[in-house]
């Protein structure tokens, strides 16, 4: 088994601090954020005046036990889900080439699952079989059911980097913490063909997603007979975000998070637990505020939006056209501009690599983040500004993307040596244009 690299971006001591924080508090914020969502109008005070009045056993008490029902909702979606990864036909993609110099082959049915789970879903709420509001009204069980059980699976994925590893790219840094949190194996699979993180990242994390952004929508038209313009435009906008991430998932292989992060509690818990929960909060907050905007309103934020989640995926899809083609490709109408790369594998190869220096990456560095946080802003104004929390998934989306923009920078400098710096004299600014 591979010895993993000890270094971090960030010093020791904040690496150390930021992991045991958000070891221990990510899952305690999941539950006030749904109760504050579904039982304090979205308002932190009045939770925060509710937690001042009855200190710890007040918390206790509002932290839902994870019932049978909802466990019982986790896994026959999780089940459904895990066979139509395995099942439906798909086209063989190959994922990039791994730091040990394996090349993981995937089955891309990732639209397939989307339509089929979608389709599924209202299908049963339309002939009466199952209602989704039963999602919403145990919601906090399942959260609830979500953060023990989706540790418990990390756990079992720590096991399982330790004695049965899927591939050479595993490996233990010597410790245990940072082993759980960032993971062991980079392509963990259960037999030859279930991929674990296309699982926990794609098909329950990102699935969840529209699920959920649905449930909210049926939840309220059952309540009030109607669906609020409001809700209706932040709907929408979420299900074209989460369409065209599974038009593209094969391009979502060759990301970061499959990439280069490995399979521990900072991606998988993230995508069990704090996707289906924080990236749907917007959503969970209008299913009982139902503002009104009026067509011109709602209208200008849908448009926005829309061309905010089509820059997006215009950046991603620009990029691997770049790479896909060898950099013989148009961009913005002609022949890109590059930098060509070389760099050295762990085993000791030297590769070739081009870096696309025109089009969207001549303007900065990780500029496909800035359309990717106001998407997020465009689904959750609809909410307008009578509280700050449904805000709360744009913050962390910018904070978490600042952050990922200064992980890559450094990775990408430790891989490319002199050409990342040639980019970085070509195009200096790290994300927005002219100001960082
Ligand atoms: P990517 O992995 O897609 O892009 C960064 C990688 O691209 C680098 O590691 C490098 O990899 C390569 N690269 C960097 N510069 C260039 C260049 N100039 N030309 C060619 N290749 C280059 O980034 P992300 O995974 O961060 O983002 C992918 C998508 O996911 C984006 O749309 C992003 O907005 C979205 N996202 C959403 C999040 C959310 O929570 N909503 C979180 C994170 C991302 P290599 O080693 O191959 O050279």
């Amino acid at each position: 088994m591979g010895q993993q690299s000890k270094s971090t971006v960030h010093s020791p001591l904040l690496t150390y601090f930021s992991m045991i924080s958000l070891l221990t508090l990510c899952p305690p914020f999941v539950i006030l954020l749904w109760y504050t969502m579904t039982h304090a109008h979205g308002s932190v005070l009045q939770t925060f005046s509710y937690l001042n009045n009855n200190g710890l056993q007040g918390f206790l008490t509002i932290w839902p036990k994870p019932s049978a029902t909802a466990c019982k909702i986790i896994a026959v979606y999780a089940a459904f889900e895990a066979a139509l990864q395995l099942l439906l036909p798909g086209n063989t993609v190959h994922g990039p080439i791994s730091p040990a110099g394996n090349r993981p082959i995937y089955k891309a049915n990732g639209v397939a699952a989307y339509l089929l789970t979608l389709l599924t879903y209202l299908a049963l709420w339309w002939f009466g079989i199952f209602n989704p509001t039963i999602v919403y009204d145990h919601l906090g069980e399942i959260y609830s059911a979500l953060i023990f059980g989706s540790f418990v699976f990390c756990i079992l994925l720590y096991i399982k980097g330790h004695l049965a590893p899927s591939s050479t790219d595993s490996g233990s840094s010597g410790n245990i913490i940072i082993d759980f949190y960032w993971g062991m194996e980079l392509y963990p699979r259960i037999g030859k063909h279930f991929d674990i993180k296309v699982f926990t990242n794609c098909r329950f994390g990102m699935m969840s997603w529209a699920v959920l952004a649905l449930t909210y929508c049926i939840k309220q038209y059952e309540e009030n007979g109607k669906v609020a313009d409001s809700m209706l435009v932040s709907t929408t906008l979420m299900l074209v975000y989460v369409t065209k991430f599974f038009w593209w998932e094969a391009g979502y292989w060759n990301t970061m998070d499959i990439a280069h992060d490995r399979a521990g509690f900072y991606i998988c818990w993230g995508c069990l637990v704090w996707v289906p929960s924080v990236y749907t909060s917007p959503g969970m907050y209008l299913v009982n505020h139902p503002v009104t905007l009026g067509t011109q309103l709602a209208l200008f934020i849908l448009v926005a939006g829309i061309l905010c989640i089509y820059i997006n995926y215009d950046c991603d899809r620009q990029r691997q056209e770049f790479r896909r083609t060898n950099g013989k490709c148009l961009v913005w109408g002609r022949a890109p501009s590059k930098i060509e790369a070389t760099y050295t594998t762990f085993t000791g190869e030297t590769k070739r690599s081009l870096l696309l220096t025109s089009g969207w990456w001549g303007l900065a560095r990780h500029f496909h983040y800035v359309p990717e946080i106001l998407s997020a802003f465009f689904w959750t104004v609809p909410a307008l500004f009578h509280h700050f929390l449904p805000y709360f998934y744009v913050i962390f989306l910018t904070i978490l993307l600042f952050d990922r923009a200064k992980r890559d920078d450094d990775r990408c400098r430790s891989k490319y040596g002199k050409y990342w710096k040639l980019y970085c004299d070509k195009v200096p600014y790290r994300i927005i244009p002219g100001m960082y």
